[in-house]
């Protein structure tokens, strides 16, 4: 079965005979995507074909997560080439829906997490979690997973999705895949292809930043200043940043001061653009130096 080539439903219709064909305890992964696949998703895919009888993909580009002056319309559509690498990862389904099919003239409803989804990119793209919890809480009842696999790439949307499941005592496995870097060290991301030449020799030091902050920060330096210095480092190679700020994993709330003992677990997050390109990524920080 793994190793045909996916099933493609190409309808909300078509995925609920298909998965209705199915019992409602089949041990099916589920890695909602895009599309624009690359090796990040891939080791999503992988390891959800690994730990699954049965793997199904969805490629579906969210208008409901993307603002008004987003880049919906130019977003990278690759959609044979993206049914090719859904095969050799081992995916038995792709769930590939067009927008008016998946959400009808109408459709009127939003789920909305309200704690973790508001700092960070929610305060830099309005709307944007509320489009997210909404797919993804419409895809995990179409496919009703035991396990969906996300990319901690997307930290926050991974805790996003995460809260959202326990508040509504949703009965799936949420599983947090690390971040797949180029091997110089940028974060892969469907987006990295928008960047010129000169732009891809930069982007580099966005991680660069984040790990060297990450280290000053764990060191004991203060927290504001190590901030400040990693946005004038960013911003002096024509970076503009969004934010580079600390964060509790528990809480979302901002960590001051300096990392103690008991500080628990930190997400140093940033987005920033190069040109028109929005990039983002993230470290954790432990609380122990
Ligand atoms: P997207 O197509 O960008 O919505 O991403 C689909 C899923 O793949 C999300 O759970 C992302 O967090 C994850 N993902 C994207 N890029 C990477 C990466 N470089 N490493 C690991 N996971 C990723």
């Amino acid at each position: 079965m793994k190793n045909s080539t996916p099933l493609i439903l190409k309808s909300v219709s078509e995925l609920k005979q298909w998965r209705s064909s199915l019992s409602e305890n089949q041990n099916i992964g589920f890695v909602p995507t895009m599309g624009a696949l690359h090796a990040g998703h891939a080791s999503l895919i992988e390891r959800a074909s690994k730990e699954s009888e049965l793997c199904i993909v969805s490629i579906f580009v969210n208008p409901l997560q993307f603002g008004p002056k987003e880049d919906l319309a130019r977003y990278p559509r690759t959609f044979d080439a993206d049914v090719s690498l859904c095969h050799l990862a081992g995916a038995s389904v792709v769930f590939a829906p067009l927008p008016h099919d998946f959400y009808p003239s109408e459709f009127s409803t939003d789920v909305e997490e309200t704690k973790f989804s508001q700092p960070l990119c929610g305060a830099t793209r309005p709307g944007h979690f509320k489009g997210v919890t909404t797919v993804v809480l419409k895809l995990l009842n179409l496919v009703r997973p035991r396990t969906a696999y996300f990319g901690l790439k997307d930290a926050q949307q991974f805790l996003v999705i995460q809260k959202m499941v326990q508040d509504l005592c949703l009965n799936v496995r949420i599983e947090g895949c690390a971040t797949v870097r180029e091997a110089d060290g940028l974060a892969m991301s469907s987006r990295n292809r928008y960047l010129s030449a000169s732009e891809r020799e930069i982007a580099p030091l966005l991680y660069k930043t984040l790990t060297q902050t990450a280290q000053k920060i764990q060191g004991g330096s203060n927290i504001e200043l190590a901030l400040n210095q990693g946005v004038a480092i960013l911003s002096q190679a024509g970076f503009r940043v969004q934010y580079l700020e600390l964060r509790s994993l528990d809480t979302m709330e901002a960590i001051a001061g300096e990392m103690t003992q008991s500080s628990t677990p930190g997400l140093l997050a940033v987005a920033a653009h190069l040109g028109a390109t929005r990039l983002i990524d993230n470290v954790v920080i432990s609380s122990h130096s």
